[in-house]
C-alpha cells in the first residue's frame, strides 16, 4: 500500500512505536503539523522524531518547524523540465564569456589568499573563481528561498525524500551549532546556499573556517566560501598537479565509438591519432593519468579528453556540460585562448523529439535505459550502437534529422 495512503487511513502509529500515543494524533508540540496541507502535516509527523533522533536539539526543532508551510514553487522548479533543450555550444558560450573571463582574471590577482589555498588543497585558484563565478556570479546571486522550507517542501514531496531530510536534519544542526541563523539561511530553490552553493550536508562535511572569525560562514565570508570549495574538491579527490581537460584533434576516418567510453593514457589515445591542439605536450603526472574522449556536440565540433579532475568537478553538479563550461572557464582564467575549433551550428531539441527518440531505440532495440526525456550517457551510447549498426558516423549525438530516421525506422519495423 501506498505509504501516505496507510498513513492517513491508520495514522501511522505503529509505524514509530514509543514516539507516537496511542491514539490516532501523533505527538508534535504545539504550534507544528498545522500547515493546512494534510500531506505536508503527514510527513511532518512523520519525520520529526527522526529528527530528534538524529540529534537535533528539541528546542530547535520546535522552534524552526512552527508555522512551516511548504512552498509550491519549489516543487515546481523541482519538476521543471525546458521545453527546448539548450544545446551544449550554447551552454557553453554562455558560460564562458568574455565578461566572466575578466573578472574571473581580477578576482584571481585580488584575491591573495587563492596561492594559500592552492598549496593546502591542491585545487588552483582559476577552479575555484570559475565555480564561484557560475555557482553565485561572484557571490552576487546567492539565491532568497529560506532553506528550511525548501528542504522541508522537498522532503514532503518525497521525489528524493531520504536526501532532503538529511539536508534538513544537517539544515537544523547548523542552525543549532551557531554557524548561522536561520535567517541567513538562504539559497537557491534546488537547496543549495552561500557564494559557492553548498547543500547542508556538504556545509557539515566540508565547510571550513578560512577568515579565521571563529564561524563557517559561506554568505559572507568569499574566503570561507571558496576554500570551503577547495576542501570540497580534495575530498573528492581533486589531484594536483593534473589538467581537467584538454582539446584534441582527431584524424580523418576517426572511429568515434570510442567516445565517452574508455578511460585510458594520454600515450594510448595518441597511437590512435587523438592529438592536443597545442604543442606543450603532456605533463609527467597527465602523461601518467588516464584520460576519456568526449565531443560534446557531435563529430563536428570540437574534442576534448577529460582527465579525473573533470569528473571531480561534477560533485557541483553531475553533468559533462558543467563540468566542462567550469574547466573551460578556469583555463580562460589562467590564461589559455579558448576552444580552437569553432562549435558547430545546433538546434536545440524539442521534449517531444528527445522522448520520440528514445522510444524509437527502444524499439529498434538500442536500450537507452528508460524514457525520461534526458539524452545522457545511455541515450548517447544507445544511438552509438545504432549509428554504428547503420554505417554512420558513431559520435552518438542527436540532431533533429536524426530523430526523423530513428522515428521512421521504428514506424516501418
Ligand atoms: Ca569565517
Amino acid at each position: 500500500m501506498n505509504r501516505r495512503l496507510f498513513m492517513a487511513l491508520t495514522g501511522a502509529g505503529a509505524i514509530w512505536p514509543g514516539i507516537r500515543g496511542c491514539g490516532a494524533q501523533p505527538t508534535l508540540p504545539e504550534g507544528l503539523g498545522n500547515s493546512g496541507d494534510a500531506a505536508f502535516d503527514t510527513w511532518l509527523a512523520d519525520f520529526y522524531p527522526r529528527a530528534l533522533a538524529n540529534g537535533v536539539p528539541a528546542e530547535v526543532l520546535t522552534r524552526e518547524l512552527a508555522g512551516l508551510v511548504p512552498n509550491p514553487a519549489v516543487v515546481a522548479a523541482d519538476r521543471n523540465q525546458p521545453e527546448i533543450a539548450r544545446p551544449v555550444s550554447s551552454y557553453i558560450k554562455g558560460t564562458v564569456s568574455d565578461a566572466r573571463v575578466v573578472t574571473g582574471k581580477a578576482k584571481r590577482t585580488e584575491l591573495t589568499w587563492l596561492a594559500e589555498v592552492h598549496e593546502r588543497y591542491g585545487v588552483p585558484g582559476e577552479v575555484l573563481i570559475a565555480i564561484w563565478g557560475l555557482e553565485s556570479a561572484f557571490g552576487a546571486v546567492m539565491g532568497n528561498a529560506d532553506i528550511i522550507q525548501t528542504d522541508a517542501t522537498l522532503a514532503a514531496d518525497g521525489r528524493r525524500r531520504a536526501l532532503f531530510e538529511e539536508n534538513l536534519i544537517a539544515a537544523l544542526k547548523i542552525i543549532a551549532s551557531g554557524d548561522a541563523t536561520r535567517a541567513q539561511m538562504k539559497g537557491s530553490n534546488a537547496g543549495a546556499f552561500g557564494q559557492t552553493q553548498f547543500s547542508p550536508v556538504d556545509f557539515l562535511r566540508t565547510a571550513v573556517d578560512a577568515d579565521g572569525d571563529g564561524k563557517r560562514d559561506l554568505w559572507g565570508s568569499t574566503r570561507d566560501a571558496v576554500t570551503s570549495s577547495a576542501a570540497h574538491l580534495s575530498k573528492a579527490g581533486w589531484k594536483k598537479s593534473e589538467s581537467w581537460q584538454r582539446e584534441v584533434t582527431l584524424p580523418e576516418g576517426f572511429d568515434y565509438s570510442v567516445v565517452e567510453g574508455p578511460r585510458q593514457s594520454p600515450a594510448l589515445w595518441l597511437a590512435a591519432g587523438v592529438r592536443p591542439t597545442d604543442s606543450a605536450g603532456w605533463t609527467p603526472d597527465d602523461a601518467a593519468s588516464t584520460a576519456q574522449l568526449i565531443t560534446p556536440s557531435g563529430a563536428a565540433g570540437p574534442a576534448f579528453l577529460i582527465f579525473p579532475n573533470h569528473f571531480t568537478i561534477r560533485v557541483y553538479n553531475n553533468s559533462t556540460s558543467y563540468a566542462l563550461g567550469v574547466g573551460l572557464l578556469a583555463s580562460r582564467i589562467a590564461g589559455d585562448p579558448g576552444v580552437i575549433k569553432p562549435w558547430p551550428q545546433e538546434t536545440g531539441l524539442s521534449a517531444a523529439e528527445r522522448t520520440g527518440a528514445q522510444e524509437a531505440l527502444t524499439k529498434l532495440g538500442f536500450d537507452p535505459g528508460g524514457v525520461d526525456g534526458i539524452i545522457g550517457v545511455g541515450t548517447r551510447a544507445a544511438l552509438r550502437r545504432w549509428q554504428q549498426a547503420r554505417g554512420l558516423t558513431a559520435d552518438g549525438y542527436l540532431t533533429p534529422d536524426l530523430v526523423k530516421r530513428l522515428q521512421a525506422e521504428a514506424v516501418a519495423l
